[in-house]
């Protein structure tokens, strides 16, 4: 194999480890990055050389530029790959990189800019004639002047931050006497969540579709398309089951080829480098309005991988090796689902963080887990509380629905048990949710507009009887500890003290 310079991956969790796995199939030695609470993370084990990098919380380690280089430095690293989420969309970080002599391995910094800016995007592709969602040309001000907005453009209307992400820093307004509560609201949040308060206003479509086109670009001004990916599924404003194709492409065929065409145009004209995604909001009649680009890998990319063959990862390191030259349009063959498997209240959907006593994740024919966790361990509160991507691929989406229902049923999530049976700590996990998104009937015949949960309170609804599956686990690992090493709860009565005894037994460097 040929010898390559290392990547240093700028991320965690299971993003980290996927990245890992394309770099070792090419050859980059991988460099990974921890935090305090990642000292013992699967992320870890999965590199050649590990760096420590800082506290818990993102601001200390994964978004601490100056130690993230230092560790790229130590660590002879050529490369940096971002993943998503924390540096993956930070211009100045790209630029850090170059000043250090790094190989950043995405965009370019100007084009991060121009396109990573939802204000900026909408202006850029309106002037390649390509439609966006009616609202504010650009940041509104005052709740008074959004309020002039949406007069115009007719209520209801979203509130939506400018530096958004993650369906953070949105509000719903259906009139004027909401407005200005909403604008404080979102405001507020807007600034805790991104240091950044800045709001416009979107005309809200109603009976939306989330359909986003995958686009890879050499930099040079030469793109390509992977098709879509439609995620209307959503709670907060927030992706639970995505997928390729669309059903509402599906009957709307002529709309596919619009977008697909509109988003290659835009990367091609911003000369865009590597895997970006361009979401639309697809109406039921299948009129289309551009709502951002992420200009990065995304969270739903295996769907993609599933019915192209691509390894989008691949492409990217390729690509920032200079090797990658770009090929013809792949062929897209059956249907592929991704559904995120979060630590979160199955009714409220608020995250439920907490030690992992017992993970089981479905395999076999044509499923794939993406995930970093192990048992025992721990869902931390610093973090995205998402624990696994589940995707398998099928020839027809019936056939993929069926199974990603079986792959569900098969999946075990479980806090820890003490022998009595009861729970140690608070985690809590979608999986009862996902199952019956699995066997709901519209989502079963592909009609999913993004409000499709609130429209089927079956699917929050309380259990009569929670399963017999999950109360059946005869020994959990706690057990085990509780029996072979109690000085460990005793010491600590925690979750540390878990890791602890679980770094120990494995013989993890710290
Ligand atoms: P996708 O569009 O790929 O589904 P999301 O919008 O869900 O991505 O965000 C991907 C990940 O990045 C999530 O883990 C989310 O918490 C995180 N994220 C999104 N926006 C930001 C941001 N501005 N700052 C930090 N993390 C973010
Ligand atoms: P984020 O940066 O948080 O991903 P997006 O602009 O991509 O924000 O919007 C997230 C989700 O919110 C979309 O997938 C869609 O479900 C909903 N949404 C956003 N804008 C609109 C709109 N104008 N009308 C209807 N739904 C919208
Ligand atoms: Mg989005």
């Amino acid at each position: 194999m040929k010898k390559r310079a290392p990547v240093l991956i700028a991320n965690r969790g299971e993003i980290a480890i996927r990245i890992a796995r394309s770099c070792r199939s090419l050859g980059f030695p991988v460099v990974a990055v921890y935090s305090d609470a990642d000292r013992f993370s699967e992320h870890v084990r999965a590199a050649d050389q590990a760096y420590w990098v800082g506290g818990a919380a993102p601001k200390d380690s994964y978004l601490n530029v100056e130690r993230i280089l230092a560790a790229a430095k130590a660590a002879g690293a050529k490369y940096v790959h971002p993943g998503y989420g924390f540096l993956s969309e930070r211009p100045h970080f790209v630029e850090a990189c170059e000043q250090a002599e790094l190989v950043f391995v995405g965009p370019t910094a100007e084009s991060m800019r121009l396109m990573g800016d939802k204000i900026t995007a909408r202006r850029t592709v309106s002037e390649l004639k390509v439609p966006g969602v009616p609202g504010s040309p650009g940041v509104v001000k005052t709740a008074q002047e959004a309020a002039e907005i949406a007069a115009k453009i007719g209520y209801p209307v979203l509130l939506k931050a400018a530096a958004g992400g993650g369906g953070k820093g949105m509000r719903r307004v259906d009139g004027p006497g909401e407005i200005a509560a909403a604008f404080e609201g979102a405001t507020r949040e807007a600034q805790g969540a991104f240091g950044d308060g800045s709001m416009y206003v979107e005309k809200l479509i109603l009976e939306p579709h989330h359909v986003e086109i995958q686009v890879f670009g050499d930099g040079k001004g030469g793109a390509i398309h992977l098709g879509e990916r439609e995620c209307s599924i959503q709670r907060r404003h927030q992706k639970v089951w995505e997928e390729s194709p669309s059903p509402i492409l599906n009957r709307h065929p002529a709309t596919r080829e619009k977008m697909c065409e509109a988003a290659v145009r835009i990367a091609r004209h911003v000369k865009y480098a590597g895997a970006g995604t361009f979401e639309f909001i697809v109406d039921g009649k299948g009129n289309f309005y551009f709502l951002e680009m992420n200009t990065r890998l995304q969270v739903e990319h295996p769907v993609t991988e599933w019915v192209t063959g691509v390894d989008l990862v691949a492409w990217q390191l390729l690509l920032a090796a200079g090797e990658l030259q770009l090929p013809a349009v792949p062929e897209r063959r059956g249907s592929a689902i991704e559904v995120r498997l979060y630590a979160e209240d199955p009714r409220t959907f608020l995250p439920a963080p907490g030690p992992l006593g017992l993970i089981r994740l479905p395999s076999g024919a044509f499923v794939r887990t993406d995930s970093a966790f192990t048992e025992p361990g721990e869902v931390s509160l610093n973090y995205d509380p998402m624990i696994a991507k589940i995707s398998v691929w099928a020839p027809t989406r019936e056939q993929a629905v069926e199974r990603m229902r079986v792959a569900l049923d098969e999946a075990r999530v479980e806090p820890p048990k003490k022998a009595d049976g009861s729970c140690v700590g608070s985690l809590r996990t979608n999986l009862s949710f996902l199952r019956r998104l699995a066997r709901n009937a519209a989502v079963i015949e592909g009609h999913t507009p993004t409000d499709l949960i609130p429209r089927h309170p079956e699917l929050t609804a309380p259990e009569a009887t929670e399963p017999s599956l999950e109360a059946a686990v005869a020994v959990s690992l706690y057990q085990l500890l509780e029996e072979s090493a109690p000085e460990a709860i005793e010491a600590g009565g925690g979750e540390r003290s878990l890791w602890a005894w679980s770094a120990r037994r494995e013989g993890v460097r710290s």
